[in-house]
């Protein structure tokens, strides 16, 4: 039923107690790997719901601050963060 399916698309969920986004073929979760990050900021400005910040109180051992998900309930998993990372430090892992 077209109904449910949409709702299915759109609605957030909750996984584990943490508040993730839910599509047709599952769950997504954003998960950025701090170490290969380099908090150029690419993800943060192509993110179209605006979740993607750099997190000015933490480092990686690099020295960078790194990108941190706000809110992966608000995530449309479009992908277009780990798309346009250089590093390969965003994984959308569908469950
Ligand atoms: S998948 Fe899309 S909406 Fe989700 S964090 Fe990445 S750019 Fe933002
Ligand atoms: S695009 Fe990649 S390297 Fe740049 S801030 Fe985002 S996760 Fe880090």
């Amino acid at each position: 039923m077209t109904c449910f399916s949409l709702l299915a698309i759109y609605t957030g969920t909750k996984y584990n107690g943490e508040e993730v986004f839910s599509r047709g073929d599952g769950i997504v979760r954003i998960v950025v790997d701090t170490e290969r990050c380099k908090g150029c900021g690419l993800c943060e400005s192509v993110c179209p719901k605006k979740i993607i910040v750099m997190d000015k109180e933490n480092m990686n051992s690099k020295g960078f601050n790194t990108a941190k998900i706000i809110n992966q309930a608000e995530c449309i998993g479009c992908g277009f963060c780990a798309t346009i990372c250089p590093d390969v430090a965003i994984e959308i892992e569908v469950d």
